[in-house]
């Protein structure tokens, strides 16, 4: 697509901002405003940074002139689609933060789409509530970017994707009409679900100013245990049990990574350290989330003895720990949600394990780009 270039534009768009402003007033505060930069490849104008826009004004505006616009929510995206590559207008929804409310009886939370993931986690926290899902950028990403990027995160495998959780959204289009597609209604069955097309949609088919969203009552308890294993094989077997046999319904994470993963995590970020007391190839996380501290903790403490035990020697479990508390729960957690900042920034050798495959070919298909980028 043929886009404006913004360097003839960027004066008669900075104006048509400060008179908007002028005649106006700012929006700072107010519903549905927006903040905006022009990028262009060798400058980038936020000199009217501390003014802001209905969204529909301004989206209206770019596409009568034809000026690309770029949606930006935390900027946490792993792939840079929050990033403009040409002259671009950046439309910031940090002024969107504002928490609308929730229906304590049916879960159902309402969020402006700047909001950033753990401030609405917190909040709902208070009222005994939580997000259906948990990423590590969750102290910059927004709720609008999560959707707008279908975020997986860490807790899928408890309360589905994103998508399922998705009960209403308004988007603003590109004309600035703007698309109410707010239902309040856990079971939805009326027409098409126009909604699904924008989940997902990395800001390309709209700009996701509102969410509505199915939240579930916060576990009283969490536990998190780590082993260390041999094979993709022995990880496979273990949750498989763990899921089937000792944790069942109360297992909401689990996460694998390599031996290379954990050295690049504590190169990065010093202060984290080898939870186990050998060296391994690969790990295993396995939280559980539940209502009995003493059972859900019994139920872990049975898997582990399992994996030591008679009954699952030749599995391929070496080692492994039992948080004994939240803080040390957590301790395990932070080498997981440090993994992607650690291989991004750990020396060149870029790979992941945050890649959606059939569990069969996941460990392999890593491997292989492993190979490939570090050698
Ligand atoms: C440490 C770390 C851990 C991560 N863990 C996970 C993980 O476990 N699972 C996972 O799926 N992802 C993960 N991610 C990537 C994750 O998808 C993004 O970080 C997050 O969802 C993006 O939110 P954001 O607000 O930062 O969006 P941005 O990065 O600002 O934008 C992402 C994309 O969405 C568009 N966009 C943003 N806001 C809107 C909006 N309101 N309306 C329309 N389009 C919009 C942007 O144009 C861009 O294309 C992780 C990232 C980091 C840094």
């Amino acid at each position: 697509l043929a886009f404006s270039k913004l360097t003839s534009l960027l004066v008669p768009w900075v104006d048509f901002i400060s008179n908007h402003v002028h005649k106006h007033g700012n929006f700072l505060s107010g519903e549905d405003s927006f903040s905006f930069c022009a990028h262009t490849k060798t400058t980038t104008n936020c000199s009217l940074d501390r003014s802001s826009l209905p969204s529909r004004v301004a989206r209206r505006y770019c596409n009568d002139q034809n000026i690309a616009v770029v949606p930006q929510g935390g900027n946490t995206g792993l792939v840079g689609g929050s990033i403009p590559v040409q002259d671009e207008v950046v439309m910031s929804l940090a002024r969107m933060q504002e928490i609308v409310g929730l229906d304590e009886v049916s879960g159902i939370f309402t969020v402006q789409a700047g909001c950033i993931l753990e401030t609405a986690n917190l909040w709902l926290n208070d009222r005994g509530f939580m997000m259906p899902y948990d990423l590590g950028a969750k102290g910059s990403c927004t709720v609008g970017g999560n959707v707008a990027t279908n975020a997986g995160g860490l807790q899928l495998v408890r309360y589905g994707s994103l998508r399922s959780k998705v009960v209403g959204l308004e988007v603003v289009l590109a004309d600035g009409t703007v698309l109410d597609l707010q239902s309040h209604v856990r079971k939805d069955n009326t027409g098409y679900d126009l909604k699904q097309l924008f989940i997902g949609s990395e800001g390309s088919l709209g700009v996701i100013t509102s969410v509505i969203l199915e939240v579930p009552i916060k576990p009283k308890v969490k536990n998190v245990m780590l082993l260390g294993v041999e094979t993709y094989d022995a990880a496979q077997q273990v949750l498989a049990k763990a899921r089937r046999e000792f944790c069942g319904e109360i297992v909401s994470a689990c996460e694998y990574w390599d031996r290379t993963c954990l050295e690049r995590v504590m190169h990065v970020f010093p202060t984290l350290r080898d939870p186990l007391t050998r060296p391994c190839p690969f790990y295993l996380l396995i939280e559980t989330a539940g209502s009995n501290a003493d059972h859900d903790y019994a139920k872990l403490e049975t898997l582990m003895e399992y994996a030591f035990g008679e009954e699952g020697d030749g599995i391929g479990v070496i080692d492994g720990i039992l948080a004994q508390d939240e803080a040390q729960g957590q301790t395990l957690w932070a080498i997981r949600e440090g993994i992607p900042v650690a291989l991004k920034d750990g020396g060149g050798c870029m790979y992941k394990y945050d890649i959606s495959l059939p569990i069969h070919a996941l460990d392999k298909t890593v491997q292989v780009r492993h190979e490939w980028r570090c050698g």
